[in-house]
């Protein structure tokens, strides 16, 4: 039965990932996200129910357009199947925790896949994005604040994990301009209202030591391979996906890093 569940929120999870995928094709093309309904990027025919349920459409459809035969991204289930196993694993891990965590870290991993995607392919992080994205984080602290699930020591971390990241980011963004784009800036605070204070502290060594070690292994490659050293790796997803890490981590991290020292 636990396994028809999980099944089941995984299919709910892959439709959502169906809808992050309009988000990320049309939010960077200045398009309305619930008008026109889909249509082939090719040939513009408009698609029907059956051509668009998650995953299975493509394995059926062989990866090409029912109508024109072009070749459809892998890209688009593959975001549905990860959007429907990131759904599973913070049901699995976070529901038992509670209501109030489980849907900020579920909506956080959302947000994240539409901003890292979309960051990886054109070097973004639209405001289209991060406005809804911070209005969700503090409506919902907010929320949980008024039922009692969230306490007023939370909301203080919160505002100060989010100040400190501000703060670091606009210094650095003065100090090395090339270094880091006006979309990491904006997010800072979003990531540190989300995980608060002191989760914040092993976010800096996860997201900043991923960071270097991807962009030194892609700057190697690019001059091994392609005999030049331009690279850009976009920051945007170590931020991201470094602070689910921390948020699942982080604690265990601190409490480590404390015994190291401190015994
Ligand atoms: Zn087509």
């Amino acid at each position: 039965m636990y396994y028809i569940i999980l099944l089941l929120i995984f299919l709910i999870g892959a439709s959502i990932g169906s809808f992050l995928n309009v988000v990320i094709y049309r939010i960077p093309r200045g398009e309305s996200i619930v008008y026109p309904p889909s249509k082939c990027p090719y040939c513009g025919h408009k698609l029907a129910w059956y051509d668009m349920i998650p995953i299975l459409s493509y394995i059926m459809l062989g990866g090409k357009c029912r109508y024109c035969g072009k070749r459809i991204s892998p890209l688009y289930p593959a975001i549905e199947f990860i959007t429907g196993l990131w759904t599973v694993i913070v049901f699995v891990l976070v529901f038992p925790q509670g209501i109030d965590a489980f849907v900020e870290v579920l909506v956080f991993g959302y947000f994240a896949i539409v901003l890292s995607v979309i960051d990886m392919q054109l070097y973004i992080l639209p405001n289209k994005i991060l406005l809804p994205m911070a209005v969700f984080e503090v409506a919902w602290t907010l929320f949980a604040f008024a039922l009692g699930w969230e306490t007023l020591l939370d909301i203080r971390n919160r505002v100060i994990g989010s100040l400190v990241l501000l703060v670091f980011f606009l210094i650095i963004y003065y100090l090395v301009p090339d270094g880091m784009g006006e979309g990491d800036v904006k997010l800072s605070p979003i990531i540190g209202w989300f995980l608060g204070f002191p989760k914040i502290v092993p976010w800096f060594f996860i997201a900043f030591g991923l960071g270097a070690l991807v962009g030194i292994v892609f700057m190697l490659m690019t001059k091994i391979f392609k005999g030049e050293s331009k690279h850009v790796v976009p920051f945007g997803p170590f931020m991201l996906w470094g602070a689910v890490l921390a948020w699942f981590y982080g604690i265990p991290i601190i409490l480590w890093y404390r015994r190291l020292f401190f015994i």
